[in-house]
């Protein structure tokens, strides 16, 4: 019998795993239906032996001290800061916009302060900003929110961005400085043997069984838990029952070159041209000397597996009612970006199952502690009850 049966094995899954069975000395069996651990921060090398990024480049960042202490026992880290370029007008200018993307496209020879007034009177007064299309236009105005946003946005979600919440452009700062990082996080660095390997070092723990190849609803009848963390889509598990959350999707186009560099920067946008949304160049990002390159073309889609949690009132509304089932689930914890339908980053997960496990922490007693009557009797317990759907 397991203490807790961890369903996937991406961050969400993989910390806790490692926190219940590290501090608690409990048995977890971590599964998933994938052919590997790492979910969709996996990377692997390819054919060519170039270290690739199977889901699309993920490049860690965070401002929590705490996340970084923790993520370091399994993996040193190679410093990385993230630059991005942006197709537009046929010139390759910084994304996020900043004072050399505006000097470059408007052939202008603007200063910080000359650009705060430029951008001051193209952009538009909105009164509430609730829209993706708010954000943008109330900061730089309509001609470069069409330029960078509009096209890019309608590709990536299928959706124009006054469809869809603030917080998906809010993701892309505007600048009037020269700083061309993707991100001003106080942390930037990828794991310096990649993701997958740290993943296998949080995994090797006494107490851990991994399954991979393994899905949840063909085993939950087979295997004996007491307690579960389910990182899937939440409305899945509930057999969708309130009608399904829409998710947003990508087809990976993975190719090798043999040049050894393709493009200037880890990553170049296509705001107004091309089906595919961006190309990622992956050495830029791990470092790797090869004579060969790898590169990859995003599609978006909305056939596939779930990989983006769609931000719109309507769709949040739809969750709530998931959440409240699941508040009311015994014995079941629903963590991760698909369990919580959230549009988080590497780092949130991590803040999040830390959180989750402190919970869980102060209101389960320890398994080990189960036969012992005087701390049983110390309350918060949940009864241990085989959990399932
Ligand atoms: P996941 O990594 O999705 O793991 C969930 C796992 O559960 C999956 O492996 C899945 O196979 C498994 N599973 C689901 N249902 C079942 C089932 N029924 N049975 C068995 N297994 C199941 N974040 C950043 O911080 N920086 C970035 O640069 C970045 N780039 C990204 C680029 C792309 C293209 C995408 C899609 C995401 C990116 N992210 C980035 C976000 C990052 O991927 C997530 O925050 C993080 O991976 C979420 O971890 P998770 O454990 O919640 O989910
Ligand atoms: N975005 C855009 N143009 C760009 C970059 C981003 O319109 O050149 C918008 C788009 O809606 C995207 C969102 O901003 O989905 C967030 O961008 P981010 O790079 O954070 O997306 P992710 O890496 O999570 O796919």
């Amino acid at each position: 019998m397991y203490d807790w049966l961890i369903v996937g094995a991406g961050f969400a899954g993989s910390v806790l795993a490692e926190r219940l069975a590290s501090e608690r000395n409990e048995r977890v069996l971590v599964i998933d239906k994938r052919s590997h651990i790492a979910g969709n921060a996996y990377d692997c090398p390819n054919a060519d032996g170039l270290m690739i990024h199977q889901y699309g480049p993920h490049i860690f960042h965070t401002n929590s001290s705490k996340i970084v202490d923790y993520l370091s026992a399994f993996t040193d880290w190679r410093p990385y800061e993230h630059r991005v370029l942006a197709k537009v007008d046929g010139l390759l200018v910084p994304i996020p916009i900043n004072l050399d993307t505006v000097n470059k496209l408007y052939k202008l020879n603007l200063t910080s302060e000359q650009l705060e007034t430029w951008f001051a009177q193209r952009a538009e007064p909105v009164e509430v900003i609730e829209t993706s299309e708010d954000v943008v236009v109330s900061a730089v105005g309509r001609e470069l929110y069409e330029k960078f946003f509009k096209g890019y946005t309608q590709k990536q979600w299928g959706l124009d961005p006054s469809a869809l919440d603030k917080a998906v452009t809010a993701r892309v700062p505007t600048r009037t400085s020269r700083d061309d990082r993707y991100f001003t996080d106080s942390f930037q660095a990828m794991p310096l043997d990649g993701y997958t390997r740290m993943f296998s070092r949080m995994l090797d723990q006494p107490g851990i069984d991994v399954a991979i190849g393994t899905e949840y609803s063909e085993i939950k009848n087979r295997i004996s838990f007491k307690r579960m963390i389910f990182t899937g889509p939440i409305d899945e598990y509930f057999g969708h029952r309130f009608g399904r959350l829409p998710y947003r999707s990508l087809r990976f186009d993975h190719q090798t070159l043999n040049e050894e560099v393709y493009q200037p920067v880890g990553v170049v946008n296509y705001p107004q041209t091309e089906d595919y949304t961006r190309i990622t160049e992956y050495k830029y990002l791990t470092g790797q000397v090869h004579p060969k390159t790898a590169i990859t073309y995003e599609y978006p889609s909305d056939q596939g597996d779930p990989y983006y949690p769609i931000p719109r009132p309507e769709n949040q509304a739809l969750f709530k009612r998931y959440e409240q089932l699941a508040l009311t689930t015994k014995d079941v914890w629903f963590v991760g970006r698909l369990a919580t339908y959230r549009y988080y980053n590497m780092d949130q997960i991590v803040g999040q199952a830390l959180a989750t496990f402190a919970k869980i922490d102060a209101t389960v007693p320890r398994a080990t502690q189960v036969m012992k009557p005087s701390l049983v009797a110390t309350g918060g317990a949940r009864p241990s009850v085989m959990a399932g759907a």
